[in-house]
């Protein structure tokens, strides 16, 4: 089968032929229909050759959805033609938190070399998908494929972000989305399906803000030295009570620093290596949190699909062959994909 496999550290991926995996006793093979590529990806190709931590040749690939193609020895609980999207942060399946479905926040994952597909081990860009267990697949229940790959990284990550301040987006609110790419766009849509926040949408590019408008930002603003000020006019001088960075870079997380309110929340999502710094002295208004969370809950993903089955939250989609791509990839890397790119493998 055809994957795409990233193969040299500082090299670009590339298209090549795998072997078709066999799913072994408890596995489930998975024809994938929709892949997303997320912009963690390049994060993981820009590492350093003696920091890169997983074995090279990598197929990628960590937001997939397709259908149930076949059976290991002693699966039962998915049937052959199902259709489901692929929970990624795999935990050991056994501990507390695994039982709450928190599979992200596993202690034993790393000790016991669990990792998730396409960041670690083969991912979803490829015809065909090794998933080690069904409790991973969620069902679809109609919801399109291609709409439901982001939904798996780029909904799930700000859904799970914002739930834990849902307290602090009441009305008259606002909540601040820096960022407005394969995430932030979703983020914009799940802030205003679950709440009746004000949304302040920030990025660089004109053509992500008018995406934001399109998708439910009451303000969509340049992402600029002005920004933080032009948050607090818009807020009467109060600030953000919740305010996501989706880059993370030094200059966003100035600007989250500068636009949240007291007892307000910072939650640091991208993975752009600025640091923020918390404590008395730190420039941060008194009693703000700031948390920077890793992708989602099993739970938290059927909630997803479902706010998207109900036709609350829809990824704005770009769609590429398997070949298309390592181009796909350099699309992402020129901040020229508005909204998720999607790979049809099999298209
Ligand atoms: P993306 O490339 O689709 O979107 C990034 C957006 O940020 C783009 O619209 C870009 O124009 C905008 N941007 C860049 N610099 C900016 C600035 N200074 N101010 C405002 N906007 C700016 O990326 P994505 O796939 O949505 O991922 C977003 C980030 O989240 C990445 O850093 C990714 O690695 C990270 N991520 C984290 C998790 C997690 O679990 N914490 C999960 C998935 C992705
Ligand atoms: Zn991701």
């Amino acid at each position: 089968m055809k994957a795409v496999q990233y193969r040299q550290v500082g090299h670009t991926p590339e298209v090549v032929e795998v072997p078709l995996p066999e799913p072994g006793p408890g596995q489930v093979l998975l024809k994938v229909a929709a892949a997303g590529l997320c912009h963690s990806d390049l994060a993981v190709m820009g590492w350093p050759e003696e920091q890169f931590p997983y074995a090279l040749p990598m197929t990628l690939g960590h937001e997939g959805a397709g259908t149930v193609a076949a059976l290991g020895a002693g699966v039962t609980d998915v049937a052959e033609g199902e259709a489901v999207a692929v929970y990624g942060p795999w935990g050991c399946g056994r501990c507390a938190k695994c039982a709450e479905g928190k599979e992200n926040c596993c202690p034993h994952a790393g000790g016991l070399g669990i990792v998730p597909p396409g960041l670690g081990r083969p991912g979803a860009l490829a015809e065909y998908l090794l998933v080690d267990s069904p409790r991973h697949l969620v069902r679809l229940n109609g919801l399109d494929p291609v709409q439901a790959a982001p939904l798996t990284d780029a909904g799930l990550t700000p859904y799970h972000a914002i739930r834990r301040s849902l307290p602090k987006l009441l009305p008259g609110s606002t909540a601040v989305v820096i960022g407005v790419g394969g995430l932030g766009h979703l983020a914009v849509q799940l802030l205003r399906a679950l709440t009746p926040a004000r949304v302040i949408a920030l990025d660089t590019v004109e053509e992500k803000l008018k995406l934001a408008r399109e998708v439910g930002a009451h303000e969509a603003l340049l992402s600029d030295s002005e920004a933080a000020a032009r948050i607090r006019e818009l807020t009467g001088g109060t600030g953000a009570e919740v305010v996501l960075d989706f880059v993370g870079a030094e200059g966003t997380l100035t600007v989250a620093a500068a636009s949240v309110a007291v007892e307000g929340d910072v939650t640091v999502v991208g993975l752009g290596g600025g640091t923020l710094a918390v404590g008395f002295g730190g420039g941060l208004p008194f009693e703000v949190s700031a948390s920077f969370p890793y992708w989602g809950s099993r739970t938290e993903l059927m909630e997803v699909i479902e706010l998207a089955r109900q036709g609350l939250v829809s990824s704005h989609v770009e769609t590429f062959t398997l070949e298309q791509a390592p181009e796909a990839y350099e699309r992402l890397h020129a901040g020229d994909i508005n909204g998720r790119a999607v790979i049809l493998p099999h298209a």
